[in-house]
Order: structure tokens, then C-alpha cells, then sequence
């Protein structure tokens, strides 16, 4: 199961990513993650990632390319894995074909969740997340137990800084601008599928083990 989840900002692709690896033992690869995680250990990386994160803007390439390399050659990807927030350009999809081929592997599946683009603005930014283990919330769609705290370990829960209004339209835009085009470029190699990410988060569960499972 080697696999790649598309999808605009505020789609569920993180909550649909933690459903997907559960159920097939794959290592959930986020790239936001990564780079996230480099922020808060004040890496070099993490330095130069920042600003871009901050404006909602993609990282340079290379920055990114590199560390995905590094991810998908360990011996934990051998069952497959989950790409989430990678590739995000064609320039990347290109290279990480290249990367594949060197490994002698290929994509599976592209899972493309779609959303009404006017909705993307509200459920992006009522996103809330653990500032402890990073469990993420809805304050529409999932709300947590007690509101404004985390159902796993009680502490508080936080609004990402690239989950504010102006942020998260640069993003929607990036994702239209740079993203959307891979829907093109995966359904002509013959590996993505659509599932309506308008339904609960349980029915697009559903429709996203189905088209796996096929
Ligand atoms: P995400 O958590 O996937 O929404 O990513 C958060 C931010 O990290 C994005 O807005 C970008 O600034 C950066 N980022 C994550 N993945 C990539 C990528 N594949 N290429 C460039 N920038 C990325
Ligand atoms: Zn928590």
C-alpha cells in the first residue's frame, strides 16, 4: 500500500490519514508534520521553513524533497506508506516518481478528497489541535469532550498560526494554483479516486477503505 492523500486545506486529510495507516500498519508520512516538528526543535531547516509556513506559502522544494527521501527509505515503509501533504506541486509528483523508480516501487492509489471550495474556509479555520500530542479537533465537525480541552490528556487545545483566516485563503489559493494540478497528472497514470469529503468523517472513511480495498 504505497499511497498518497490529496485534498484542499480543511479537507480531513489529516483525520482520514490517521484512520488510513491504522488499518493498513503503513507509516503516516505528513510533511507538514516533519517540518512542524523541525520548527519546534529549532533546526536549521525549521528556520528557513518558517517563514513560508507562517504566510501559508510552500517550502522550497528541495527543502522538502530531501527529507521525504530520507523518510520513505527506512526499512519501516516496507509494507507501504502514506504520503499526506506530499507531493504538493507537479515539479514534486515529478520527482518523487523518479525517487520511486530508483526503489523499484510504485504508487498504488491516490486518494483525492473533494470539497465544495466555500466551505474550505470555515472548516480549515475551526480546526483546533492538542498543544501536548497534537490530536486534532473540530470545533464543528468534532468537537473534543470539554470544550477547549484535548479528550486524550486534558491539556489545552491551541489554533495552529497557519489556521488564521488570511493564512489559511493563501493556502486554499496555493493548493488551486499548485496542488489541483495533480489531480490531472495521477488520474492520467491511473491511480487516484475521488471520495466526497462533504459527508461525516465515518462515511469518508468508508468510501476511502472501499476504494482501497478494490
Ligand atoms: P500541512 O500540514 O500539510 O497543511 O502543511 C503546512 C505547511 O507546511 C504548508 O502550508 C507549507 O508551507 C508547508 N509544507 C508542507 N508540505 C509541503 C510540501 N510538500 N511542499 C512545500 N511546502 C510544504
Ligand atoms: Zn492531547
Amino acid at each position: 500500500m504505497k499511497l498518497v492523500i490529496l485534498g484542499p486545506p480543511g479537507a480531513g486529510k489529516g483525520t482520514q490519514s490517521k484512520k488510513i495507516v491504522e488499518r493498513y500498519n503503513i507509516p503516516h508520512i505528513s510533511t507538514g508534520d516533519i517540518l512542524r516538528e523541525h520548527i519546534s526543535l529549532g533546526t536549521d531547516l525549521g528556520k528557513e521553513a518558517k517563514g513560508y509556513m507562517d504566510q501559508g506559502t510552500l517550502v522550497p522544494d528541495s527543502l522538502v524533497l530531501s527529507l521525504v527521501q530520507e523518510r520513505i527509505s527506512r526499512d519501516d515503509t516496507k509494507n507501504g506508506f502514506l504520503l499526506d501533504g506530499f507531493p504538493r506541486n507537479v515539479s514534486q509528483a515529478v520527482s518523487l516518481d523518479a525517487e520511486l523508480d530508483k526503489l523499484g516501487i510504485n504508487l498504488d492509489k491516490v486518494i483525492n478528497i473533494v470539497v465544495d471550495p466555500k466551505e474550505l474556509i470555515s472548516r480549515a479555520t475551526s480546526r483546533r489541535v492538542c498543544s501536548e500530542c497534537g490530536a486534532t479537533y473540530n470545533v464543528v465537525a468534532k468537537p473534543p469532550k470539554v470544550e477547549g480541552k484535548c479528550d486524550f490528556d486534558g491539556a489545552d487545545l491551541i489554533t495552529r498560526s497557519d489556521d488564521k483566516e488570511e493564512t489559511v485563503s493563501v493556502r486554499i489559493q496555493v493548493y488551486t494554483d499548485q496542488t489541483s494540478p495533480l489531480i490531472d497528472y495521477y488520474k492520467a497514470q491511473g491511480t487516484l479516486f475521488d471520495v466526497d469529503g462533504s459527508q461525516s468523517i465515518d462515511e469518508v472513511t468508508k468510501d476511502i477503505f472501499e476504494g482501497l480495498d478494490k
